[in-house]
Parts: structure tokens; sequence; C-alpha cells
């Protein structure tokens, strides 16, 4: 079983409108609301693949409520903790002028609802043998908070997946976790460097494993991805696709990971199965939607090669 962590969680709400006009009334001609948060795109993709997935993080107030409604329609079990502020609406308008987005900050999260939390999780940790924790951290966590949870899961012998950024990302990485996923940009800022050939990132990478993460998934994009832990370094070929909405083939692509590692298939086909369910995202309009016979027919597309031979 799996469970994922999602802590600043969202309504996504999409309007449309011919064209926006500032200073005016503008009218909506169509409006999507979803749950949003990297860690339920991860979940929902999951639940496509038919895996058990427990959702957990901090829900508030009716944005809340609603969420969790949400999720049930997905067959994702909910396991959040209630919080006393509300939950945020991030707004994304898709007009002739192009994409704006509007983001909410999100509730300031209090000691005692941290410390319920960080129960919750120990008795998740109990059940479930990944955790998937993404996204950015809500107000009141400190810096180190995703080192404290790989830390933890770490104690117990369970697989946690790290998808997140900045101080957040490079604080986590002293705990240990099973694996990071970041995307071409967050490792350069990580690294702090920003022009990298291959060589320097598999290096990178490679530094990174020596301080006990066990994989480092870097994904670029169109461009398919590598694999690195201390012994091996494989490189996902993926086909050129004409993306429709690339946004969350990230988060969709940990759930491959998860899934194909889980099944215990050889690491060479588990990156098939990351860069398969990123691709498929990639083609899809909704973010964190995958094609399982689609995803399949991308696994006999992918081409992994073995960069450095093992020790
Ligand atoms: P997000 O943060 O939106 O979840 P990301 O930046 O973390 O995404 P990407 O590196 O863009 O993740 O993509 C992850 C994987 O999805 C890639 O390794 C690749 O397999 C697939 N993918 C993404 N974009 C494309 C694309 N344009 N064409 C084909 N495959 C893609």
């Amino acid at each position: 079983m799996i469970a994922t962590v999602t802590l600043n969680p969202a309504i996504d709400t999409r309007y449309c409108l011919p064209a926006i006009q500032l200073n005016e009334v503008n009218r909506v001609s169509s409006i999507d609301r979803t749950p949003g948060g990297k860690g339920l795109n991860v979940s929902r993709v999951l639940s496509q693949l038919g895996i058990e997935v427990t959702c957990t993080g901090f829900l508030g107030g009716k944005n809340g409520e609603w969420i969790a409604e949400q999720l049930l329609n997905w067959n994702l079990i909910n396991c959040w903790v209630p919080i006393k502020d509300e939950t945020r609406v991030c707004i994304a308008i898709e007009s002739k002028e192009g994409h704006t987005e509007i983001l909410e900050q999100g509730p300031k999260i209090m000691e005692n609802e941290k410390e319920e939390f960080l129960e919750n999780l120990d008795i998740l940790l109990g059940s479930n043998e990944y955790i998937v924790v993404s996204g950015s951290l809500p107000c009141g966590l400190e810096s180190d908070f995703y080192r404290q949870l790989a830390e933890k899961a770490k104690q117990k012998g369970k697989y946690l997946l790290l998808d997140s950024s900045g101080e957040s990302l490079a604080q986590g990485i002293h705990g240990k976790p099973f694996l990071i996923k970041p995307n071409k940009e967050e490792f350069c800022k990580l690294i702090g460097e920003w022009q990298v050939s291959l060589e320097d990132m598999i290096w990178h990478a490679q530094a990174i494993c020596q301080k006990g993460v066990e994989f480092v998934l870097l994904s670029l994009g169109k461009n398919g991805a590598l694999l690195v832990n201390s012994r091996r370094v494989l490189q996902a070929d993926i086909p050129t696709l004409m993306a429709v909405n690339p946004v969350g083939s990230g988060d969709s692509m940990l759930a491959g990971f998860i899934y194909a590692h889980s099944k215990g298939y050889p690491i060479e086909d588990v990156l098939k199965w990351a860069c398969a369910c990123g691709m498929s995202n990639a083609v899809s309009e909704r973010t964190g939607m995958i094609d399982l016979s689609q995803v399949k027919s991308f696994l006999n597309v992918i081409k992994v090669s073995e960069i450095v031979g093992g020790e």
C-alpha cells in the first residue's frame, strides 16, 4: 500500500474566457474545478494503475471538505489532518492573452496541527511500504520538515520518494530519502550550476547518492530521464510526442516508478514505466491522467541504456 503526502493542497480552478481586460468585469465561459497538489496527481495516477492509495496532509474548511469528497470518486482513501484555516484556491485563467495564474499562499499550519500530522504519519508508516512526499511546504512548517519525514521513513525501513524543490529539497536530502525526482531546472538549482552537461548531471547525481539517497530520478521532459544510483546510471530515450498538457508529467512519472518497483520489475523496466506514465500524462489534456493501454504501448518504444557499468 502507498501513502501520498500533500501538505498544501488546493482547489485548482480553471477559468476560460475569450479575453481578459484589466479594470473591467470579465465573465468566464467555462469553469473547471479539481483537487490540486502534486501529491494528489501522483495519487490519481496510482489509482488508475489499480493501486490502493491513502492521501494525507492538511485540509481545512469547506474547501477541504470538497477536496476529500472528490477524492472518494477516485477510490482514494482520505486520512487528512483537519486544520483551523481554509484550504486554498488556485486560479488559472485561459484567454487569448495566454495562461495567467493566481495562487493563494495557503493556510498557516499551527504547532498542534503539525504534531497531529506527525502522529498520523507514524501510523501510516506502519501500514504503507511507499510514501510519496511532493510539493512545497505550507507556512508554519520548518524548512527541514521533509528531512524529518525522510528520517522517520528510513527508521521504519519504508521507501520515501521526495519530489520537491529549493530549500525543502536541499534539506530533505539529509534525511536520506529512497528517491528524489528533480526536473532539470530543480536539479540545476540544487547543485547551484546553470550550464550542465550530461556528465555534470551524472557526477552530481552520484554525489547525492553518496550522501545516502538510493536513487536520483532526473526527469528531462521531452528528452526522457536519467536514473542514477551509486552503482549504475541508466538513460531513457523517448520518442518525440505532440504534448498537449505536460503539467503533472513528473507526478505521473513517480506513480509509474512506484507501480513497477512495487511489482519487483527489473530497474530498467521500472524506468520505462516511469517515463511511459509521464508521456501518457503529457499527451492527455487533464493533469494527472494516463491511459493504461497507451502506457503499455509506450513501454515498447522507450530505449533504456546503461551509461556507466555496474561496479
Ligand atoms: P511536473 O512538475 O509538471 O509534474 P516535471 O517537470 O517534474 O513535471 P518532466 O521532466 O516535464 O517532469 O516530465 C516527466 C516525464 O514525463 C519525462 O521524463 C518524460 O518521460 C515525460 N514527458 C514530459 N514532457 C514530455 C513531452 N513533451 N514529450 C514526451 N514526454 C514527456
